[in-house]
């Protein structure tokens, strides 16, 4: 299989959702940062034990590459709530700091809502009826008279 065939949305999004959980496990042992220059602005990128930090400031005193990973750094203690979304301003700029439950559950319902839907299909073939809308298909052929859809055996 061609790799380009293996890149989708939907191949993306769940590995996004795998990176972050692993982001998140990782979190727990050991402090991860990556410094961006965007937009001749310092983005900085901190994993947190619980939290994702964002630092964005004059990229003035920074004068690194474009990109910099410091990777497997001590993690630290920050007095964040476990449940705390927080948007707040220091000396340098602007950090927000998101608990990784947040966007791990936002992302969570795409999964689970397929889920629901095959469970759903799944019920309806047994009963007889069509997957895609539910109507009676006991007496029906090889195609929903409501909706169209091929009858699944
Ligand atoms: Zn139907």
């Amino acid at each position: 299989m061609k790799l380009r065939k293996l890149i989708t949305p939907r191949t993306l999004f769940y590995a996004a959702y795998i990176f972050l959980l692993l982001l998140w496990t990782r979190s727990l042992f050991a402090r991860d940062e990556v410094y961006l220059i965007v937009f001749g602005h310092l983005l900085m990128v901190d994993s947190f034990s619980h939290h994702l930090f964002f630092h964005w400031s004059a990229a003035g005193g920074y004068a690194g590459p474009r990109i910099r990973f410091r990777l497997g750094l001590p993690q630290i203690v920050v007095h964040l709530q476990y449940f705390q979304v927080r948007v707040d301003q220091d000396e340098f700029g602007w950090w927000l700091a998101i608990p990784y439950w947040l966007p791990v559950l936002l992302m969570s319902t795409e999964p689970i809502w397929r889920m629901c839907r095959a469970l759903s299909r799944r019920r309806r073939i047994a009963q007889g009826r069509c997957a895609n809308c539910g109507y009676d298909l006991r007496m029906s052929t090889d195609i929903c008279p409501e909706c169209g859809e091929p009858k699944t055996k």
